[in-house]
């Protein structure tokens, strides 16, 4: 057992006891805990509303081995989520990029700048920046991060590069990646997309992999957002997302359901 300090976002909390919480955090140094909060349900709480849904808070906590839950012992607020006052989808954006994180990371397994994606995203949908773009962009960092970034530009069946001059491409999510035309007939479970969606995602991903976060930050939005784009291509991005997290998390993902908007 350790003692330890770091920043973290609240993920989840469930109700443990007359008094307590047990707190899901995704922290910066040792990616997501599960720790007891005793007192945190009393009314004056030692916590105070630093274990609020989606806080970033500077956190202390008894490090246990194994499978045992960590202990809280300090929390204190740096950031409040204050979508709720903004409006309901960039709410529901908020929780989903939660429920993201919280499913696709293991206990005590830290990810370099996964943290910080979090939150950079809960403070874009604060200032109402463009929720489908915001969502596309963590989305997208998010899965660079944990190492399973499809392939958008060689077939992930022969490694071929595909040929971006057709209307339609078939991407598997299930194999990670864009399918050229010679491997698309031995392949289940594949979708056919636009090119255009196919450039979109392919440009947003290399972006964020040049950028630098700290860049990212001072950057205004405006010169972060592209043009507005076809509804039909807006619902294959979204698609195309969704697929790749259920692959990923290996379910469906509760707060996709409420993302509906983000088509439109
Ligand atoms: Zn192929």
């Amino acid at each position: 057992m350790s003692l330890e300090k770091t920043d973290g976002v609240v993920l989840k909390t469930v109700e443990w006891s007359e008094t307590s919480l047990i707190v899901t955090l995704f922290t910066r140094d040792f990616g997501k805990i599960s720790a007891i909060a005793k007192g945190a349900r009393r009314l004056k709480s030692p916590f105070e509303s630093a274990l609020d849904l989606l806080s970033l808070s500077s956190v202390v906590f008894l490090k246990k081995s194994g499978e045992s839950l960590d202990l809280l012992t300090e929390a204190k607020l740096q950031r409040r989520f204050r979508s709720a006052q903004v409006g309901l989808l960039p709410l529901y954006c908020g929780y989903y990029a939660g429920e993201v994180i919280n499913a696709l990371t293991e206990n005590h397994e830290p990810v370099a700048g996964l943290m910080e994606s979090l939150c950079m995203t809960l403070q874009e949908l604060d200032r109402q920046a463009s929720p489908a773009w915001t969502i596309l962009d963590f989305e997208l960092q998010t899965i660079q991060r944990l190492g399973h970034m499809p392939s958008w530009r060689w077939c992930v069946a022969c490694g071929e590069e595909i040929e971006t001059d057709r209307q339609s491409i078939a991407f598997s999510p299930l194999g990670g990646g864009v399918l050229c035309p010679n491997c698309t007939p031995t392949q289940r479970g594949y979708l056919r997309i636009d090119r255009q969606t196919l450039q979109v995602l392919e440009t947003r991903a290399a972006h964020l992999s040049r950028s630098d976060l700290a860049m990212e930050l001072c950057e205004p939005t405006a010169t972060r957002a592209p043009a507005i784009l076809a509804p039909k291509v807006r619902a294959e991005l979204r698609l195309v997302m969704e697929q790749v997290m259920v692959n990923l998390s290996e379910r469906r993902l509760r707060m996709l359901d409420f993302l509906g908007d983000l088509k439109r």
